[in-house]
């Protein structure tokens, strides 16, 4: 950590009685578009609380408030210091090929690299996995262990490989597969569920002429009726979510998206913004605000089936932001924070053996940190194309270093800040989407309904920090 950063997350120094003044805290107001409520917020703590609008000036001079708040800040300063420099690399995004049977239109790897790249070997792959379980070894803490999650192109190409790798590496790793679901049969199901591996598959609406506009293979032809019939197949197995991207073709229909994955069962899900990195796929993005407007309808209809019948559907990427604010540390995402999670909570493996931040970053070379067949992790990890991700704080430019809401927000993608918008210290693509999100998260717990868009059970392993958070 930084001598600069440092200071920027240090508790109040003596003195302090006032907000705003001196050594005291500074805590800004955030209009969140509640009738009743304002928030009041500390973005170097991540402190908040929300404060009835008739009683903004008794709040802010009451001692009461103020010193109970004092007492906790060296708390908040630790919890994010933590989060933001101390985290250590528990998981990896291992891309065991370059091929892909689709050509959806959004793809961030070229198409001369799907159609044709390279598929890792078993014993490229047996001989990665036992150099990840050696490096984690020395950063996961004894009992837990680290996470594989296999990604993209499409893993089920290289099906037997992965599925012996899975069988040989299981008390070591916990396994993951992100899997565009043509290629699933019954039997592959069956395999993933007797191993306990969670499961993505990606789906970007509710009907093949929404689906499949985004979605297809060479061919042209959609992929919604194999999907469809894979989350039938997977109706009850806790470890399976379904994740959308979402573009201008159907950000319109995300509130049926959410009927339609409700009535399968779905119990997770993830709208997850398009992302903007390559030229190719900008041509795609929504506007923020009206993106906002049909997000937040998909969240609201979520809550009404909720009410309805009892079943959750949990939108992964919202409630991250709603645990962010409540348990900072408890978050499961790592695109939300600044520095993001790219290369410190985890890192991607490259089918050549290339490490990257993160996935985001393959096919970028200047972000290439180095080649796991070749040199050591922890080597690269620390090599100058990561700490171009890993240093990148959103508290260092503008407008996030003057945003409130940063803490909650992360101010992502710094690879869409990079190829897009022309440095890592611009933000992203979505930064008035982002805003809207955090403010929508804030009127939820004005109105005390957070924990309908929760998992159950979510906080029990989290303490209350601070538990005077309306006013
Ligand atoms: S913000 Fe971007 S680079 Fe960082 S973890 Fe998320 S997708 Fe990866
Ligand atoms: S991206 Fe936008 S909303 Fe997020 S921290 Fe930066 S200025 Fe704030």
């Amino acid at each position: 950590m930084t001598a600069q950063n440092n200071q920027a997350l240090a508790a109040p120094l003596a003195g302090g009685r006032y907000l705003n003044s001196g050594t005291g805290q500074g805590l800004q107001f955030v209009d969140i578009g509640h009738q009743e409520y304002i928030a009041l917020v500390d973005p170097k703590t991540a402190f908040w609380s929300l404060v009835k609008k008739d009683r903004m000036a008794e709040t802010i001079t009451d001692g009461n408030f103020i010193s109970a708040y004092r007492e906790k800040a060296a708390q908040f300063a630790d919890e994010m210091n933590m989060l933001m420099f101390g985290l250590k690399p528990s998981a990896v995004y291992f891309n065991p090929t370059e091929r892909c049977n689709l050509d959806c239109t959004y793809c961030y790897i070229p198409a001369d690299m799907r159609k044709n790249g390279k598929h890792m070997t078993e014993e490229e792959l047996f001989s990665a996995l036992e150099k990840l379980k050696s490096y984690f070894k020395t950063v996961v803490p004894e009992g837990r262990l680290p996470q594989v999650i296999f990604h993209g192109a499409e893993v089920m190409l290289v099906r037997d490989a992965m599925f012996k790798g899975i069988g040989k590496y299981r008390e070591d790793f916990r396994f993951g597969v992100q899997t565009n679901a043509t290629l699933l049969d019954d039997a592959d199901i069956e395999f993933l569920k007797r191993m306990d591996v969670s499961i993505g598959l990606s789906l970007d609406g509710h009907t093949p002429e929404i689906a499949d506009k985004t979605r297809a293979d060479w061919a042209g032809r959609g992929i919604f009726d194999k999907v469809n019939e894979a989350i039938d197949k997977l109706r009850g197995y806790s470890g399976f979510n379904v994740i959308s991207t979402v573009t201008t073709e159907n950000m319109e229909h995300l509130s049926q998206m959410v009927d339609f994955l409700h009535e399968r069962e779905v119990s997770s899900c993830m709208l997850n913004m398009l992302r903007c990195t390559l030229p190719g796929s900008r041509a795609l993005k929504p506007d923020d605000l009206t993106v906002a407007g049909h997000f937040i309808a998909a969240l609201e209809r979520t809550h009404e089936l909720y009410k309805k019948t009892g079943r959750k559907l949990v939108v992964v990427n919202f409630a991250n932001i709603l645990i962010s604010i409540l348990a900072p540390t408890a978050r499961r995402l790592l695109c939300d924070i600044s520095p993001c999670g790219g290369g410190r909570g985890f890192f991607a493996l490259a089918p050549n053996g290339d490490l990257f931040p993160c996935s985001e970053f393959i096919g970028l070379p200047k972000f290439n940190g180095g080649n796991l067949f070749k040199g050591e992790i922890g080597d690269i990890l620390t090599s100058e194309p990561f700490k171009m991700v890993t240093e990148r704080n959103a508290e260092d430019f503008e407008p996030c270093r003057s945003c409130a809401i940063r803490p909650f927000c992360g101010s992502p993608c710094p690879a869409e800040a990079h190829e897009m918008n022309g440095g890592m210290d611009k933000t992203g693509a979505f930064c008035e989407f982002y805003e809207e999100q955090v403010r929508y998260a804030l009127r939820l717990i004005a109105d005390g309904k957070e924990n309908d868009f929760l998992w159950d059970g979510w906080d029990r392993d989290t303490e209350t920090t601070f538990d005077a958070i309306r006013f």
